[in-house]
Order: structure tokens, then sequence, then C-alpha cells
């Protein structure tokens, strides 16, 4: 064998032997089933197809087509929609194809949340970097000019009022929801009256909350007034990694499939969809089950960790309605360090997750490579099989860490014993599966 070809298959194996003995917590993260990864794996992703199901640029495509519609099917009655493209190959470019559809291609104008306060650098007008203006995905390839939605900062959420403010003084084309800060429903309804006066369309990115909202534990947008989503499939919808977008309105169904090819890709990745036809299948069956415990998890979590000292945020709200727990950690900043020591510390101990901006960080001096928080969520340690006694276990170790300051060394065999049970990936149907046997033999 090559010997960068050995050494390619080792570190491999040694990624999946340090995960395997894991506890995985970063919010945007998730597991998929062994029939999901079968299906990634399949011969589908060497080939081309480019179009729509039935009209395609390329030959060979009969199986693709079925699949590819099967996986629309799928999607319209997980999400109780008239429309499901599932050609976007993750969430960004789902989040390109809103902004096609609904902006003008120079002076578009959106409103979208403020990036400090949890919303996504696709929906950004620009960054500084060093001095030199970084723009966005928003700024950059479509050109739109960003307002921020008002926040509340004290309930982590759009403020309705303030927004209505900002949005008739700026008339923007699109209003864009939706967050990678998400603890609770954003006030779609309460803002539809305001786009329609404007004439501004409504855009939920829906990248976290995909698979709470259909299961239906979420909010649900398009009932809400949103005329389109963008959704990963591969967060709290525990597909493979890709996008989607869906709405229920006939007359956008053009204009969205156009938004997307030719517009932004030629052909789109044929093994992610077979795989997210397969993740479908499986929450259309045991989502219920899963996202319910999920959400649960997620209380019992910050509930727990709360008990244990530290500051969970949004207590008077109930911590959280979603996946997610987002921790205030500044108070540990002047003996651990702040976000990245945290973060550094728990990842010696075989604890991952990811430090997070808190509304006020940048304003305290804050920065976003030390920030003042930590986003978790329960999404993946969920579909291993854990529940809210494990939750309890987990704030334990957290408490271990960073208030006792006990070594991660010390730690680290603990979780890994801890793990040892949470090894099998459960909401999913049982299937024989010879990708998996191999990944495990890997
Ligand atoms: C994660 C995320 C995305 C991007 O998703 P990718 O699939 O990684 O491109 C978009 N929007 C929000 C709010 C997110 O949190």
């Amino acid at each position: 064998m090559s010997k960068k070809l050995a050494e390619i298959r080792s570190i491999l194996e040694e990624h999946h032997a340090m995960i395997s003995k894991a506890i995985p917590l970063i919010a945007s993260e998730n597991i998929t089933s062994p029939a999901v990864d079968e299906a990634c794996i399949c011969d589908f992703s060497h080939r081309y197809a480019e179009g729509w199901p039935g009209s395609r640029v390329y030959a060979g495509c009969k199986y693709i087509d079925k699949i590819e519609v099967l996986c629309q099917d799928l999607m319209k009655e997980y999400f109780q929609c008239n429309f499901a493209d599932v050609r976007p190959v993750s969430g960004v470019m789902a989040n390109l194809v809103l902004y096609n559809a609904f902006t003008s291609r120079n002076n578009g104008k959106m409103c979208a949340m403020p990036i400090p306060k949890g919303g996504h650098i696709s929906h950004a007008p620009f960054q500084a970097s060093s001095g030199r203006l970084i723009y966005g995905t928003a700024g950059t390839v479509r050109g739109l000019e960003v307002k921020y939605l008002a926040f509340d900062e004290e309930n982590m959420n759009i403020d309705p009022d303030g927004s209505i403010k900002i949005i008739r003084e700026f008339k923007p084309e699109l209003i864009l929801f939706g967050a990678s800060v998400f603890l609770f429903p954003h006030p779609v309804k309460e803002l539809r009256e305001v786009a329609n006066e404007v004439g501004a369309s409504i855009g939920y990115d829906g990248a976290h909350v995909a698979g709470l909202i259909g299961s239906g534990y979420f909010q649900d947008p398009l009932r809400e007034g949103a005329d389109a989503l963008s959704l990963s499939c591969h967060k709290t919808l525990p597909g493979p990694q890709t996008g989607a977008v869906i709405a229920d309105r006939e007359d956008l169904i053009e204009d969205l499939k156009n938004a997307a090819f030719p517009a932004l890709f030629s052909n789109h990745h044929l093994h992610n969809v077979a795989g997210l036809a397969v993740a479908l299948t499986e929450m259309l069956e045991f989502g219920k089950d899963y996202h319910k415990n999920v959400i649960e998890n997620a209380k019992a979590f910050a509930q727990a960790l709360h008990e244990r000292g530290f500051k969970v945020l949004c207590e008077h709200l109930g911590f959280t309605e979603s996946h997610q727990v987002v921790v205030d950690i500044a108070e540990f900043g002047k003996t651990v360090g702040l976000g990245g020591d945290i973060e550094r510390i728990l990842e010696e101990a075989n604890i991952i997750i990811n430090r997070n901006l808190l509304p006020w960080d940048i304003r305290e001096g804050r920065h976003y490579m030390n920030p003042g928080g930590l986003r978790l969520g329960t999404s993946e340690v969920t579909r291993l099989g854990m529940g809210k006694s494990e939750m309890g276990d987990i704030a334990e170790f957290f408490k271990k860490l960073i208030i006792d300051k006990q070594s991660p060394a010390k730690v680290k065999p603990e979780v890994a014993e801890f793990r040892k049970e949470f090894n099998e990936v459960k909401y999913c149907f049982q299937t024989p599966n010879k990708a998996y046997e191999y990944l495990k033999l890997f």
C-alpha cells in the first residue's frame, strides 16, 4: 500500500476511535443510521443528473429520478407542503436559493437575525477581518444590503415591535427568520402583516430546527406565514450533509426551481438525495418519539447544568424549546479562561462542544474566538439512546472539568466508560448493512 494511503486510512481510524468514545454535543451535528450510510455510498455518487427529475441533461438517470421523486414526496409528507427541492447541497446553498428567488439582482434588501446574536454567517452582509472587509454569503454572492432585525437579549429572541419599526423604515424585499443560536420559536406570525405592508417575502432558515419542525414540536413556519424554508438536512433532521428548500404556494414553485438550477449549481449530490430519502422514512416512523426526547433531553440537560452552578440562559422561560442549550461561562473567565479555553479542556476529556458568542459579548469586549458562551445540542446524544438521567451524568462531567477543575486526563477514561453503553444509532429501522460493517471494521 502507498505510504500516503496507509496514512490516510490510519488517520480515519484514529478519528473513528476518538469519536466513538466521545460525548458529541455540537448542536449542528447528528449521526446517520446504517441504512442512510449505505445509501450514501451507492453508485449515485459517481453520476450526473442536472435538472429536475424527468427533464435531465444526462442519460442513465432512470433510477436516480425515481429516488429523487420519492425523496421529494417524503419531504412533502414530513413537512406537509406542496413543494420540495432536495437538490441544494447544503443549508447555505438553500439560503442562496431563497435570496435568488425573493430579492432583486441589484440593490436587493433583506432583514435577518443579527450575526452576533445567533444569525448565520450566510445571512451576513460583511465581516471585518484584519482590517479588510470580508463579505458574507448574502453580501458577496448576492450583493444584498442586510439590516438586522431587533433582538431581545433577555428572551433570546427577535423583538417583534422593534423589528416592525425597522422593516417599515428599511422596506426589505425579504425577511429571513431562523438562526444558529435558536432556543425559541421566532415571531413569524407577528411580522407577517408588516411584511405584507412593505411587500416583503418571508423566508425561514430552518437549518437547525428542520427535524423539530417536521416532527411537529417547534413552530410551523409555513402555516404561520413563511413563503419558503431553507433547510440543512443533517442537524436535527438526521440525514446526510445536504440541503433543501420547501414551500407551499403553487405560484412560487417555478421561481424557486429556477433560482436553484440553473442559477446556482450544475449537478447535485445524488447519493445524498438517496440518503436523505432513507432518513425521511426513519423520521416519518420514529421522528415523533425521537424529537420529543431531543427537546426533553435539552431541558433536562439545561436544568442539570443549572443545578450544578452553571449560568444557563433563559431560566425564566424554561431554558429552551429546542435541541439547544446556551451557557454563559464568562464568570469562569478569570480562572479557567473563556469559551476557547473551556472548549479545549472539554475536548481533552473527549467532550465535543463549540464556543459561541453571547449577544452581549462584543459590547463587553469579548471576541468570537474566545467568547463568553457555549452552545450545546442534544440531537446526537439522544440518537445514541441517551435519556434524562444521562443528561445529569454529562452535566456532572462539566462540573468536574470546569467548576472543580479536575484534570481532563483523569476525566477522559470516565467519559469513555460512560459512552460504552451508547454505541448504536437508535430511532431507525434495523437493517443488515454491509456499508456499516465496513465502516466499523475500517
Ligand atoms: C448550519 C446553518 C446553515 C448552513 O448549513 P450548511 O448545511 O452547513 O450549509 C445555515 N443557516 C443556519 C441558521 C445554520 O445554523
